[in-house]
């Protein structure tokens, strides 16, 4: 990223300071992750325990912004430079995030931070061409809970209330455009974060 970018970020955070624009963010996480808790309990959809394939995916993208709020958090525990050098090292297009030997539901070391895509992926919805929903998840759950994927693929153009993707990349466009209208490898996408946040403290202090 070039400097003059990083000096409209600023012109940007001096209108909204970067706290407010982190927890601007989180507040779209929260509404998102309530829907996503309401879409689950409806269609019983779910995650396979232990599973975390899908942070496995060498071409997920993401916009910085939605990594901001995890670039902050590790500011604030003063861990963003060590792992901007570790993001520069490292060649690998998986999520430097993900840490395939944890165990527990899933694989994301950082859960409560992870990027928007992380939350949409599985239970959320596209429109197509001729406006009709069409839920994006995974292959495990479509083979082993085909029934209630596709009950839940027939209801979501119904009654069924299921999270739009473009909408809530919408929401974080109202935020910050600058810090979304591009989509980088996620990794890309976390150490341009990380710069940002950096920069915005160095600018500040
Ligand atoms: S941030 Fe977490 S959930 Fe998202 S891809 Fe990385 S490991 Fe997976």
């Amino acid at each position: 990223m070039t400097e003059p970018d990083f000096a409209k970020g600023i012109l940007y955070f001096s209108a909204m300071g970067l706290e407010e624009k982190v927890n601007s963010v989180r507040l779209v996480f929260e509404n998102l992750d309530q829907q996503i808790a309401g879409f689950q309990s409806k269609t019983t959809l779910h995650c396979k325990w232990g599973c975390g394939q899908c942070c496995f995916k060498p071409d997920i993208e993401a916009t910085i912004l939605e990594f901001l709020p995890f670039a902050f958090h590790l500011h604030q525990l003063g861990k963003a430079e060590t792992w901007l050098e570790t993001l520069e090292d490292s060649d690998s297009s998986v999520c430097h995030i993900l840490n395939a030997t944890q165990s527990g539901a899933g694989l994301c070391s950082e859960y409560e931070h992870r990027g928007l895509i992380c939350r949409l992926f599985g239970y959320s919805a596209r429109t197509n061409k001729y406006g009709k929903k069409e839920l994006i998840t995974c292959q495990i759950i479509k083979g082993e809970q085909t029934r209630a994927y596709e009950i839940a693929n027939t209801e979501i153009d119904q009654e069924l209330s299921v999270p739009v993707m473009n909408q809530f990349y919408m929401q974080l466009h109202g935020i910050d455009f600058e810090l979304t209208k591009d989509f980088y490898p996620i990794n890309e996408a976390i150490h341009k974060a990380i710069e940002v946040v950096l920069h915005y403290f160095a600018y500040r202090d």
